[in-house]
């Protein structure tokens, strides 16, 4: 029989690409959603792209919310791992950083607590370099490991960075006071990129759709470690299936590219379109702030080069990072190809 796994926010980027490659691993997955109607939308997503299309077969979906303890017990029930993708991951920070807060560290003690109850040890959780690049490096430091914890009281910490990191932490104390026969390892991808699955994509392709609009004339002077979804996908399953992995984080990081290099390798594709590749001033940036909070976002980190390195994934995972430059393109091709931007 093959392992069940509950993979929770299935109707997310990353976590369609996970559910595909667990079902063509010839696992059976409970994917989670917050509402039942996006059952038709994974199935029409995975199906066409399985190896065996009899695969979804495999594929059931259950209603769980992060904010709500309903459904957690029979979600559980004939589960052998929970992977624990579900966490809101929106464009812009929002005015209370408790609507993200909130929903990542309690939905996370949920899955894991409710995981318990029934008899469910092992547990796979996504959680980013978000929780662990945005310190103030170490004198000589030029890369951050999976021995760094972002600090929450950062000035680049925003309601996100601070969701990631509290959630990840909340569960490892758990494990530490109350829970030390839980298995756990925890994903840190840094920004994933590569095609959806389908038109309901998150913040990742929303930033290539906001390159290929045209509709910024320059571009940020930030940029962030990189890496394929597909990687990210299998860094869950190499870690259910290589018991080395317990009790350990592990980054999901190809290379680092600042903003500007996302615009150049998008320029290269569609020479035709209007696609920044020129760098903004710092302080045009903090003044277009004012009026725009995905801008806002951003600027605490402009200038900073926080990256995070994949050397444990490789060594303990074996996973060989893809190049996340092919995986921008592609993102780009998808997009332009359905005539979304
Ligand atoms: P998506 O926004 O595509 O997916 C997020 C998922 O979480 C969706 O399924 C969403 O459900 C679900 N979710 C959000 N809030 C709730 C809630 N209150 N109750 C139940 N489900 C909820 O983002 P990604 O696929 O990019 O992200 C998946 C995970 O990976 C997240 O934990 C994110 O923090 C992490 N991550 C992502 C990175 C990236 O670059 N994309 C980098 C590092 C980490 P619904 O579809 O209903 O909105």
């Amino acid at each position: 029989m093959s392992k069940t796994v509950l993979v929770t926010g299935a109707t997310g980027y990353i976590a369609k690409h996970l559910v595909l490659q667990l079902l063509d691993a010839g696992y059976t997955v409970k994917g989670s959603a917050r509402s039942l109607s996006r059952e038709g939308e994974l199935r029409d997503a995975l199906g066409p792209r399985l190896s065996d299309p009899s695969a979804l077969d495999r594929l059931s979906v259950v209603p769980l919310d992060l904010s709500s303890d309903d459904g957690w017990d029979k979600a559980m029930e004939g589960v052998d791992v929970v992977m624990h993708t579900a966490s809101p991951f929106p464009l812009s920070q929002p005015r209370d950083e408790n609507d993200l807060i909130r929903p990542a560290v309690d939905g996370a003690l949920r899955a894991v607590k409710a995981a318990r109850a029934a008899g469910v040890t092992r547990v796979i959780m996504t959680s980013s370099t978000a929780a662990v690049v945005t310190k103030d490096p170490a004198p000589g430091q030029t890369q951050f490991t999976e021995n760094d914890w972002t600090d929450v009281t950062h000035p680049a910490a925003t309601a996100y960075v601070k969701s990631k990191t509290m959630a990840e932490k909340a569960v490892w104390d758990w494990h530490a006071s109350d829970a030390p026969d839980m298995q756990i390892t925890m994903i840190n991808p840094s920004f994933v990129q590569g095609a959806p699955l389908d038109d309901n994509f998150g913040t990742s392709i929303q930033v290539i759709e906001r390159l290929l609009k045209g509709k910024d004339p320059l571009l940020p002077r930030f940029g962030f470690t990189c890496v394929d979804v597909r990687d990210i996908a299998l860094m869950h399953i190499r870690a259910m299936e290589r018991p080395e992995s317990i009790g350990k984080r592990f980054i999901g990081a190809d290379r680092y590219l600042w903003f500007q290099d996302f615009g150049l390798i998008l320029k290269a594709q569609h020479p035709s379109r209007k696609i920044p590749t020129r760098l903004a001033p710092n302080a045009l940036i903090r003044f277009l702030a004012l009026f725009d909070p995905s801008i806002r976002t951003i600027v605490p980190t402009l200038g900073r080069k926080d990256v995070a390195s994949g050397a444990q994934a490789e060594k303990i995972l074996g996973i060989s990072f893809r190049n996340v430059e092919d995986a921008i393109r592609e993102a780009g091709a998808y997009l332009v190809e359905r005539d979304l931007v």
